[in-house]
């Protein structure tokens, strides 16, 4: 195997600091540094960037990052037992990695990263679709970040990127491509991981557009979308009772039938829908 810089193997730094995986913290590590330099080539021209990175764990990714020449790479972990293997790195790249502990839900990146940036990570199971909604819908557009490529349960990956009508189009699809392009770049079984999930993985590629697709208010969108979709087999008038009691003639108005379900509505009539709704 090649080596992608002078640090020990992965299997040796998880010994070293016997680092065994946490099920509660949703860690499933990658051990192999020429698949990690691969995921980190998916996440475009690094050079000039800082990298956001959630959850280093021993650093597999974080060491990918840096190899395929990240400017920065800000790394937050809310293991400590993983600081001491993230310290051994920081000394062989110095200046350019920086190690916060702590959860990436409460934590604000943005005063430690510099323009532009970009977001790649092995997620945790647990809190990767709570991240993605936060990066997908800040009121303002453009984001903080220019590209996100992160590594998801296959399924969920399949949601992000699906299409109107299939049966995995739903709340993530919409916010995802609403103001993104969202794309599948690579898929893992689960033996590439230690200790190896039940489900397969892959990595989505998303890189913010200049602006929406269609005018929206992301919070009103993300609500509408939210409600249609909890209760998908129901037509809308239903399942957006919860919206608010004028929600037919909110549907009218935005040229949906009131009797539809949500998997046949497209993006541009939906964003049609949040603008009825914020104007109301
Ligand atoms: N990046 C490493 C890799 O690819 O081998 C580890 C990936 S593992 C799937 C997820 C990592 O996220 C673990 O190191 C775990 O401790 C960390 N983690 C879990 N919840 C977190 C949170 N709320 N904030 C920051 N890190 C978290």
């Amino acid at each position: 195997m090649a080596q992608i810089d002078g640090l020990p193997p992965l299997s040796d730094v998880i010994r070293n600091h016997e680092l065994s995986a946490k099920k509660s913290l949703g860690q499933n590590f990658l051990l192999d540094l020429n698949l990690t330099a691969k995921i980190a080539r998916q996440a475009g021209d690094l050079s000039g960037c800082d990298v956001l990175e959630v959850g280093p764990g021993p650093g597999g990714l974080t060491r990918g990052l840096l190899a395929e020449g990240a400017r920065r790479v800000l790394a937050v972990e809310k293991d400590p037992r993983c600081l001491p293997a993230l310290a051994e790195i920081t000394a062989a790249y110095p200046g350019q990695l920086q190690v916060i502990e702590g959860d990436a839900l409460e934590i604000n990146p943005l005063e430690h990263l510099t323009p532009p940036i970009r977001v790649a990570a092995n997620l945790p199971y647990n809190v990767g679709t709570e991240l993605l909604v936060r990066w997908l819908t800040p009121k303002d557009w453009p984001p903080f970040w220019q590209s996100l490529t992160l590594m998801f349960q296959r399924e969920v990956a399949e949601r992000i990127v699906a299409a109107p009508g299939s049966k995995k189009y739903g709340r993530l699809a919409l916010l995802a491509q609403w103001r993104a392009d969202a794309r599948i770049v690579m898929e893992l079984p689960p033996e590439a991981f230690v200790p190896a999930p039940k489900v397969h993985s892959a990595v989505v590629h998303l890189t913010a557009l200049e602006k929406p697709r269609f005018e929206a208010d992301a919070a009103v969108l993300s609500r509408v979308v939210g409600a249609a979709f909890n209760q998908r087999r129901k037509m809308l008038r239903a399942a957006l009772k919860v919206v608010g009691p004028e929600i037919e003639d909110h549907l009218r108005a935005a040229g949906i039938p009131p009797t539809e379900r949500a998997e046949q509505v497209s993006l541009e009539a939906f964003c049609a829908l949040a603008r009825e709704i914020a104007r109301s």
